[in-house]
Formats: structure tokens, sequence, C-alpha cells
């Protein structure tokens, strides 16, 4: 059996442990595709917020109270760059986490591909699943916002210009909470697909969705040029797994990317967003919380289970009750 999960950060590597830990109860192969929207340079380095989410939950390393950077971090390198005045000041880098950056940086400047940088990341980390970035191009997401660029503890609500910003600058700097149009994926014209995906969706007996932030995680990687197609096509089944319990993202901000898109902060909401693989759309199935029970998605066959990620047994759970809906 083989199992494909399209994931975002934190949401998204949660997930994957329930499924590793299905998958090595049943001896299935599970790929992960993992969304390269949030990436960004910074100090020169080159960081994949998501696939280091992935790679440092997997693989034991990642700190489990702020759910993404590596535990017993420490902080040296953010002081002294901030002692000379270095930008952007609103990202910080830990120092483990750095050298993650250097090697990967190393290596993509010697000409290796991002999949193969990944894959040599995960030599170290073993993360028992196979690791993919969606695409090994540039595939950017960024908010198109107005008022940006002032205070940040006072955005102004309104001024007649707009500007597109990095997402992570939306995300971390102005904590969503600005004026904001759209988002847009820069470099999503000219992407392909890395290396094995669309082998892996292919040749899936079930894609996931992961209860990733759909607009910011998922939506990315569906605008890598021919994956959407691909997963219309899949032979196997495509279930989701709502991120959205009861009205409200368990954490984070997806509430306000789904306000950015006029849709409804609920699992209907994404569900439909999502839509049917019969009209064109995502999703066979939608799993959603046992208080959402009642949600109706057209096409889609929905069902509910208990969807809170609070240890390996309840994910494991959650990955169990989405495969039965297949
Ligand atoms: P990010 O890239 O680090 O923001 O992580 P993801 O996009 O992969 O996941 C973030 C999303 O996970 C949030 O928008 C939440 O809605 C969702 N989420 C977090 N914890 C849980 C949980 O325990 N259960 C469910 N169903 N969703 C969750
Ligand atoms: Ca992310």
């Amino acid at each position: 059996m083989h199992i494909v999960v399209l994931a975002g950060g934190i949401g998204g590597a949660r997930f994957l442990v329930g499924v590793r830990a299905y998958a090595r109860a049943v001896g299935a192969e599970v790929t992960a595709v993992v969304n390269v929207g949030d990436d960004l340079r910074l100090h020169g380095l080159k960081v994949c917020p998501d696939l280091d989410s992935v790679m440092y939950t997997l693989g034991g390393g990642a700190d489990p109270d702020r759910g993404w950077g590596r535990v017993a971090e420490t902080w040296t390198v953010k002081s002294e760059l901030a002692a000379y005045g270095a930008e952007p000041t609103w990202f910080g880098l830990g120092d483990r986490d750095i050298a993650t950056h250097l090697v990967r940086t190393t290596m993509l400047d010697a000409g290796y591909p991002l999949h193969a940088v990944t894959e040599a990341l995960a030599a170290r980390w073993q993360p028992g699943v196979r690791v993919l970035p969606a695409t090994d191009d540039r595939l950017e997401t960024h908010a198109v916002v107005s008022g940006a660029g002032h205070d940040v503890d006072a955005p102004p609500t309104s001024t007649a210009e707009q500007r597109a910003i990095h997402f992570q600058e939306w995300w971390v700097r102005y904590r969503a909470r600005i004026d904001t149009h759209r988002f847009v994926f820069v470099g999503a014209d000219t992407a392909t697909p890395a290396p094995g995906v669309l082998e892996a969706v292919g040749s899936a007996d079930v894609v996931l969705v992961a209860p990733s932030n759909p607009v910011v995680s998922i939506a990315p990687v569906l605008a890598v040029p021919g994956l959407r197609q691909a997963l219309v096509e899949a032979p196997g089944r495509v279930v989701g797994i709502s991120p959205i319990i009861g009205g409200a993202p368990v954490r984070g901000m997806a509430d306000r990317c789904l306000e950015v898109l006029g849709v409804e902060c609920s699992a209907a909401g994404v569900g439909r967003l999502y839509g049917s693989r019969r009209t064109g759309g995502l999703l066979d199935g939608w799993l959603v919380a046992e208080e959402d029970a009642a949600t109706v998605v057209p096409e889609v066959t929905v069902r509910a289970a208990p969807l809170r990620m609070t240890d390996e047994a309840a994910t494991t759970a959650m990955v169990r009750a989405a495969l039965e809906l297949t």
C-alpha cells in the first residue's frame, strides 16, 4: 500500500506522525508532498519552514511547545544579527536551525535541486517517510496588501496603494493583521512538480490531504502545474482531513487566510473550497470533527471522527478513520 500525503508545516508534520505509525503497523509506504510556498532567503540562507517542520517533527528534533524549529534551541546568532541592525529582525533563526540552512544553501548553490537537498538532510533525520518538496522551483506565496511598510504595531487600515509582500512577512511580521486583498503564488506559472511527485500521486492507493492550512499550505501545492490534474486523474481515492474544528483553526491563523478568500471558517467552508473530484475538485472523502458531523459537501462522502492531534495514538486513529472512508 502506498499513501501520499499533501502537507504544510506544523499541522502536516503532526499528521504525518500518525500516518507513519499507521504505515509501520500495516507495512505501507508513505510519500509526503510538502509546501514550499513559505520558503525564503534570510541573511543569505535558504529557509524552507514547512519542509523543516516535517523533517524535525518526524526526526524527533522539533520543539514540541513552539511546534516549529529545533528543541533546546539557542539564539546567539539572532542577537548578534540584531546588534548589527541586520534586517529583517522580525524573523528569528535559531542557532541549531541555522546549521540546516547552511547545509541546504551550500548544496543549492553547488547546483543540487531542492528534492536532492531534502533527501540529503533526511539522511540525518531519518523521518521514516519519503519527503518531497512539491516543486524544486521557486513558488512563493505573497499577500497583496495595503498599508504595509509602516509601524507594525499600528498598521494603517487602508491606503490606496497595494503591494505584494512575502507570506512570511504577512504572517510573522504583520500577524495577518493588515488589509489583505488576495494571495498570489509567484512562479506558479513556470514551476514543475519535483521528480517523484507525479509518480507518487499516480501510484498512490490513497492520497490524504493533511489538516494543513488550505489557503497557504495546500493551495500552493495544488498551484504547481500538473499536480491538480494528476490528483483529479489519480487512481487512488483522495480524502481530506479538516483543519477547522467547530468553526475555528485549532492553532494558527487559518481563519484570517480564509477570510481573505471570502470562505467561511468551517469544515463545510474548507470542504467546499476543495470541492468534489467528481466536479473537477479535489476530494472523494472529507473527514470532519465530531462537532461538525452535520457538515455537507456536495458529492463528497463526509464522516466524523475525533480530529485533535493530541498524541501519536489519537493521530493514528484519525488516519485510520480517513482510510476507512475510502
Ligand atoms: P504551518 O505550515 O506550520 O502553518 O502548518 P500547516 O499548514 O500544516 O497546519 C496548520 C493548520 O493545522 C492550522 O491551520 C490548523 O487549522 C491545523 N491544525 C493544527 N492542529 C490541529 C489538530 O489537532 N487537528 C486538526 N484537525 N487540525 C489542526
Ligand atoms: Ca507553512
